[in-house]
């Protein structure tokens, strides 16, 4: 696999990165003082503004044109999905750190009058809350896996699905590209081994097309999911040894640490297994999924092509605004 990036030659990319002294704004700060983001007092929990809403809806257009050939069923699901399925999906093993879960107050007016006069005093309020069965989406594609093994065997193709949630996961951070809520947009496929893998094959090659198209430098690598603790770096390394997650990095906070603004991952059996998805002749489904950072493509957009969208390469507003 190529791990090396490819610098356009006229992006003057090279330089960008040039400003890590701390004598300038931070990117971050740079957004923020551009009202491209807009501050909440959160780390990682952001508004956006018009302009760069206007490159997520271009990026969401032009993922909708790669695919358009493969006729993938579209879905969407809210944020959130239920606590039972999210039990049930294994979440918790591997990212117990990152999950969020919605409490809702349950009482009576009593209690009522308990919590305000907490939330008064600036204690501690969020005893009165009790966990509901909802729970944020971490994933555009949790939700999707119970729903398609709910309608039966796959047909003899597979399934086909895209999908796109906002998610959220709690890993706050001053860097601008790890939000906690940010929009993942996801092809899904299932089917047989052969059929995911030539899906995933596929999308290495559409996906690296579409940012080559977007002028921006690019390499591809194999990856690991930040599975929790010392069980988590077993499988962090099986993940790796087996090829089954790759990452298409670009440089966007620094060149020495990349961002993963695709991710190809294949899981095998697991979802299969897990919620008893059948293919056609009765066997367990293998899934495989595609996700799209919406923000982070935007982010390394505004990085390599500056802060004012009116000023990007013709080429790359061409091909996000025809
Ligand atoms: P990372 O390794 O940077 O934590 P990831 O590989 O775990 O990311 P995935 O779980 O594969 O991410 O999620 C699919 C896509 O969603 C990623 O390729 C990335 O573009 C985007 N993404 C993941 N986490 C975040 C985040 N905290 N903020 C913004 N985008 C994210
Ligand atoms: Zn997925």
């Amino acid at each position: 696999m190529d791990s090396t990036f490819s610098l356009p030659a006229d992006s003057g990319a090279a330089e960008i990165f040039d400003d890590a002294s701390g004598a300038v704004p931070s990117f971050l700060d740079r957004l923020f003082d551009q009202g491209l983001l807009v501050r909440t007092g959160i780390d990682g929990l952001y508004g956006r503004s018009g302009a760069f809403e206007s490159v997520v809806d271009a990026l969401e257009r032009l993922i909708s044109r790669l695919g358009a050939t493969d006729s993938a069923e579209v879905m969407r699901f809210p944020p959130a999905m239920s606590r039972p399925a999210f039990e049930r999906s294994g979440y918790l093993k591997g990212f117990p750190n990152l999950a969020g879960t919605v409490h809702s107050f349950c009482g009576n007016e009593a209690e009522h009058a308990e919590l305000l006069a907490c939330v008064e005093a600036r204690n501690d309020w969020t005893g009165h809350q009790q966990a509901t069965d909802i729970v944020l989406t971490p994933a555009a594609c949790y939700p999707l896996y119970p729903a398609a093994a709910a309608r039966g065997r796959l047909p003899a193709e597979g399934g086909l699905f895209d999908l796109q949630s906002y998610c959220f996961r709690r890993e706050p951070s001053l860097e601008p590209t790890r939000m906690q809520l940010f929009r993942m947009r996801e092809f899904v496929r299932m089917g047989s081994p052969e059929q995911v893998l030539a899906f995933r094959e596929s999308w290495l090659a559409r996906g690296s097309e579409m940012i080559r198209s977007l002028a921006l430098p690019l390499a591809i690598d194999v990856a690991n999911d930040p599975f929790f603790g010392r069980a988590g770096r077993m499988l962090a390394n099986n993940q790796r040894q087996q090829n089954l997650k790759f990452e298409l990095n670009v440089p966007v906070n620094s060149v020495e640490k990349p961002t993963a603004c695709l991710s190809f991952n294949y899981h095998q059996d697991h979802f299969g297994t897990t919620w008893d998805l059948r293919q056609a002749d009765g066997s367990v489904a293998h899934t495989a999924c595609v996700g799209f950072g919406l923000e982070r493509i935007t982010l390394a957009l505004l990085r390599h092509h500056g802060l004012d969208l009116a000023a990007w390469p013709d080429s790359v507003r061409t091909t996000l605004w025809g």
